[in-house]
């Protein structure tokens, strides 16, 4: 048995969990139901902005209610969802209340994983997560005691894996961890690159860690993940899968994008390969609007090709491209002026 993938991205020894197959093609929404959570981490991967708060996102944007994940989910054409927090736990009722709506808005193949440390997961958990259609459920034991919830998911008709950071120094005590998953029966391991960010970095810091690869990875965790993936390069019963940071910042966000763009962009809207929009904002008086549409009071947003001719045609005062994410934040990652009448200034592309 040969490893799969590539060391930037990912590297695993078997089939991967359908989870990250759904992920790898953009198609996962991801949820983040919570920011509560009973633990404290040093390598919290999650954000200032969310840790230990109760707010709730749909991929980046921040949502109110739970129709916003199914709104988000027709968006992106989603073929499942990826619970996450803090605890989803913690949000129990959410949790199940957004999985049967789920199931009954996109039918029973709406696939659907969780994350949890396992602390809160007991049998009265599982029955009513299992009984709303829960597919796969993933466990950090960041604590001994955490892997009993783990042994008793195994007993429910649930695909089971384990998903934790790959912390340099501790091959060991993964590989142990891998073994000790295998023996009782769990699918998958995934090890995450260790990531630094803003409310990480101290603590990471302090422990000699520093960002070696991507934009975030932490030196010698690819190292680390990649000796226990080939360990476990002949095993046939368990997947160990190797997931980088540069996969989840470039990769996973710029799939999930262009698949956004796929399904509900509009026709006059171009779009790059890092999956963003493209349009042209004009100001003016236009009659045609085959390549656009108004937007306000003399202003347009057009397909950025059919500029030149509507600046020839009509009478328009300026011209600006605008570079967007896709979803609905609609956030901006760049604005050019390319035309001005008052300034007489000519195209620049
Ligand atoms: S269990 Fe997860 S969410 Fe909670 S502190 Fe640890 S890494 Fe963060």
């Amino acid at each position: 048995m040969t490893i799969s993938g590539n060391p930037e991205i990912t590297l695993y020894n078997n089939p991967l969990p359908k989870g990250c197959e759904l992920c790898r093609l953009g198609s996962k929404l991801v949820v983040f139901i919570s920011g509560e959570c009973g633990d404290s981490c040093y390598y919290c991967p999650v954000s200032s902005e969310r840790f230990n708060k109760d707010k709730m996102f749909a991929n980046e944007m921040e949502v109110k209610d739970l129709m916003d994940y199914i709104y988000e989910s027709y968006r992106m054409n989603a073929l499942g969802a990826g619970i996450t927090g803090g605890d989803p736990i913690l949000a129990l009722d959410k949790v199940t209340e957004l999985i049967g709506m789920f199931k009954e808005e996109f039918g029973e193949s709406f696939h659907i994983h969780l994350y949890t440390s396992g602390r809160y997961v007991t049998n009265d958990v599982l029955k009513e997560l299992v009984g709303v259609g829960l597919d796969e459920i993933r466990f950090h034991p960041l604590k001994e005691e955490y892997k009993e919830a783990i042994r008793k998911a195994l007993k429910y008709d649930l695909d089971v894996g384990i998903e934790i950071p790959s912390i340099p120094g501790e091959g060991e005590r993964t590989v142990e961890l891998v073994k000790w998953a295998k023996k009782e029966g769990v699918k998958f391991v995934n090890l995450n690159e260790l990531e630094l960010n803003e409310r990480n970095f101290f603590q990471l810091n302090s422990r000699g860690m520093k960002v070696a690869h991507g934009i975030t990875g932490a030196k010698g965790s690819y190292e680390n993940a990649r000796k226990v993936v080939e360990e476990f390069r002949e095993d046939k019963e368990i997947t160990v899968h190797y997931c980088s940071s540069v996969y989840k910042d470039v990769v996973e966000t710029r799939t999930r994008f262009l698949r956004t763009i796929r399904f509900s962009s509009k026709a006059y809207e171009g779009f790059t390969g890092e999956g963003t929009v493209v349009r042209a904002i004009l100001k003016g008086k236009v009659d045609d609007l085959t390549y656009g549409e108004k937007i306000g009071n003399d202003l347009y947003s057009f397909y950025p090709e059919v500029i030149d001719e509507l600046v020839s045609k009509y009478d328009v005062s300026e011209v600006k491209i605008v570079e967007e994410h896709p979803d609905s934040r609609r956030l901006k990652v760049s604005e050019r002026l390319i035309y001005s009448k008052s300034q007489q200034a000519g195209y620049s592309s």
